[in-house]
């Protein structure tokens, strides 16, 4: 999609130091803030973009899509607004969420030029966000999900992910059909369910984009929360429609 540009951080190329090392992308994390500005800037740079082009918000593991209607300058981090998704389809603002483990997607509605991003842990997979993301995309800008295509990028893998039964039983629960006739022991595959609810929302198996990479086991590539014990670095997901 010419119209379109979009990305994934890894840990690499930046200027932060320790559990931080390299391109700690997070502005809420112990890293010192004139690094994590310098580490935006430059990554930020390679899309062309400059920081008051780049919108986020404060992840809070719901549910919720803010609609970016507006170009105005971003607020700042205490000013962010509570969300877990950014959805928009003015050229020259890019959305970003933040992630380390959490799985970020990005929906792309190629008729009407219309691009979400979403942050994914277990509450707002669990919660149905992409689902969230197309219904909001809908009542915005007419988006239909079977014209959408969607990129689902690295996050923390079933291999590592392991969680106590009772979290994997709400998600049998919730949505049996996504599950064999057991529910899986003790693990979630988080991207992979994120994948079968945009296919139940209605996308083209081969309009999605799984990355299949595991955060936790690519310790040189990624930042992983859980690996890390918390203190380490995020990546950012990244997706901005191009100005003309
Ligand atoms: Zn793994």
């Amino acid at each position: 999609m010419p119209w379109l540009t979009q990305g994934f951080s890894t840990r690499t190329g930046g200027c932060s130091t320790g559990p931080y090392a390299t391109l700690n992308l997070g502005l809420a994390t112990g890293d010192l803030p004139s690094r994590v500005a310098a580490n935006r800037e430059r990554f930020f740079s390679v899309f062309g973009l400059t920081p008051e082009k780049v919108r986020g918000v404060k992840q809070v593991h719901g549910r919720k899509v803010l609609v970016i209607r507006e170009k105005e300058a971003a607020p700042a981090g205490a000013e962010l607004a509570e969300a877990d998704g950014l959805v928009t389809a003015l050229p020259g603002v890019a959305l970003t969420t933040v992630h380390a483990d959490c799985v970020p997607v990005i929906i792309v509605d190629p008729v009407h030029r219309v691009v979400a991003a979403v942050h994914a842990g277990w509450r707002g997979t669990l919660a149905g966000i992409v689902f969230n993301a197309l219904e909001t995309m809908g009542a915005e800008y007419q988006t239909d999900p079977a014209d959408c295509w969607a990129a689902i990028g690295p996050a923390i893998g079933e291999c590592c992910y392991r969680v106590p039964q009772e979290r994997v039983d709400l998600f049998y629960s919730r949505w049996p059909d996504l599950f064999g006739p057991e529910p899986p022991a003790g693990r979630l595959d988080l991207a992979g369910i994120n994948r079968d609810l945009l296919r139940k929302a209605g996308l083209s198996k081969g309009n999605i984009d799984l990355a299949g990479v595991c955060t936790s086991c690519r310790r040189e590539e990624f930042f992983s929360y859980r690996r890390d014990q918390g203190e380490t670095g995020r990546m950012l997901s990244l997706a901005v429609l191009k100005e003309r």
